[in-house]
Parts: C-alpha cells; sequence; structure tokens
C-alpha cells in the first residue's frame, strides 16, 4: 500500500474533543473502492465528496452538492485525505472544533475509475493505480455505483491548485433532477437537521462495500422443489 499523508488531517483536529476517526491508513484488501459523499452542515452547509485510493479518502468540498445535469458543473475544492474510517462517520463535530456542525452520509456505494469506457471494479491495484495518476494530473474520470449518484463524472482541476469542478458525463444517468431534494442519510435515514437531538450510531466503514473472495457462480443451478 502506498504512503499517504494524514498529517494535515490530523493536525487540524483534537482527537480528545470530535467524535471523528483518528489517522489511521487502513482499506479492505479486496473489493472494489468505495466512494462517499457526506452532506455536512458546518459553518456553510456543503457536500464532502470522498474516493477511496490507497488506504484514504480523497477528498473534495463542493459548496453546491453534486449534481446529475452535465451543464451544471460544480466547484470542488480538493481537501485533505481523510481516513478510510471517515466514510461512514455521522455525527456531530462539537462546537469550537474544525469543521463544528452536523456530518450525515448523504450517498455511497463502490466506483471505479472510467477512462476511455474501461471499468475496474474487479481489480482494485488497478483502480487506484488509475486514480492516483488522475489526481497528480488534475483530471479524473470515474463511474459511480451509489444510491443517488449514479454514472459516469469527471473531476478536473482548474488553473487555481485546489479548485477543481465535478462534471457529470452525458450518460443514461444524466438528468435535470434535483437530486439534493433527497436530503436523508443512506445508512440511518436521518436529515443532517436531526442529529442535533438523536444521536448518531456508527457502523465501520468497510461494511459500506462488498469485500472477500470472488467465486464464481455455480455452472447449473437446481430448482426449487418446495
Ligand atoms: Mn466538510
Amino acid at each position: 500500500m502506498a504512503k499517504s499523508d494524514l498529517e494535515e488531517y490530523a493536525a487540524k483536529r483534537t482527537f480528545a474533543a470530535t467524535p471523528e476517526p483518528k489517522p489511521a491508513v487502513t482499506a479492505p484488501e479486496s473489493g472494489p473502492l468505495l466512494f462517499v459523499v457526506q452532506q455536512h452542515s458546518a459553518r456553510r452547509l456543503h457536500y464532502d465528496f470522498r474516493l477511496e485510493c490507497d488506504g484514504v479518502l480523497k477528498s473534495w468540498a463542493v459548496p453546491k452538492a453534486p449534481a446529475l445535469d452535465p451543464d451544471q458543473k460544480r466547484l470542488a475544492v480538493h481537501v485533505e485525505d481523510h481516513p478510510y474510517d471517515y466514510a461512514s462517520f455521522e455525527g456531530v463535530i462539537p462546537p469550537g472544533q474544525y469543521g463544528a456542525g452536523e456530518v450525515i452520509v448523504w450517498d455511497c456505494g463502490v466506483y471505479s475509475p472510467d477512462e476511455g469506457g474501461a471499468t475496474w471494479f474487479h481489480d482494485r491495484r488497478q483502480a487506484e493505480r488509475e486514480i492516483r495518476e488522475g489526481v497528480e494530473k488534475g483530471k479524473l474520470s470515474f463511474l459511480l455505483r451509489g444510491e443517488k449518484l449514479k454514472g459516469s463524472f469527471a473531476l478536473v482541476r482548474t488553473k487555481e491548485a485546489k479548485q477543481w469542478l465535478l462534471i457529470k458525463h452525458k450518460d443514461r444517468f444524466a438528468a435535470p433532477t434535483d437530486v439534493i431534494a433527497q436530503n436523508r442519510s443512506v445508512l440511518s435515514g436521518v436529515a443532517v437537521e436531526d442529529l442535533k437531538v438523536v444521536p448518531a450510531h456508527r457502523i465501520p466503514a468497510a461494511q459500506l462495500v462488498p469485500a472477500g473472495a470472488i467465486e464464481a457462480m455455480p455452472a447449473t443451478l437446481a430448482p426449487m422443489l418446495a
């Protein structure tokens, strides 16, 4: 696993005071890569878009929410890598802490780079290589299989180093639908404002995606005789 840097993540936070996960580079060794979009009601409501790669979550803050409409290019500000375990984080970052406010898992699922139409859901190493190179180059194309976000998207760096654009490619999932009208957590069903009154429960991030050895389908299936 390539070395990734969670120093910036750690430096911004006080782990005795925030329920956010401590920095650790860990991820499943098999299965497809995970993506997550967290809705974060901080000083300004925004969406944190994260792609698993090399044991961490590559992260962009999207002020206006991802769109399914290819004409709606969304500013995505590249921010520090987050630990893999952050993917299932829902809860309240206490007042006075970095990013104070409520966080829900607005969408999650698996993803693969899809440059040139090829996908690598079955090959995590190759998928990670393409994402790593894409982040370096400032140009990524990937296919999302989430509950709310589906289909092919691009992330493209602008002339401003931290400022990228998140753009929906034209495909059968492109739509003028306002996807943020679906404002509940895909994990717990709560809306971000509910977290002010309801406590959040966490599940491990690794449970968000399928993992384990791939087994072939049986060549024949016996009929059920019940
Ligand atoms: Mn945020």
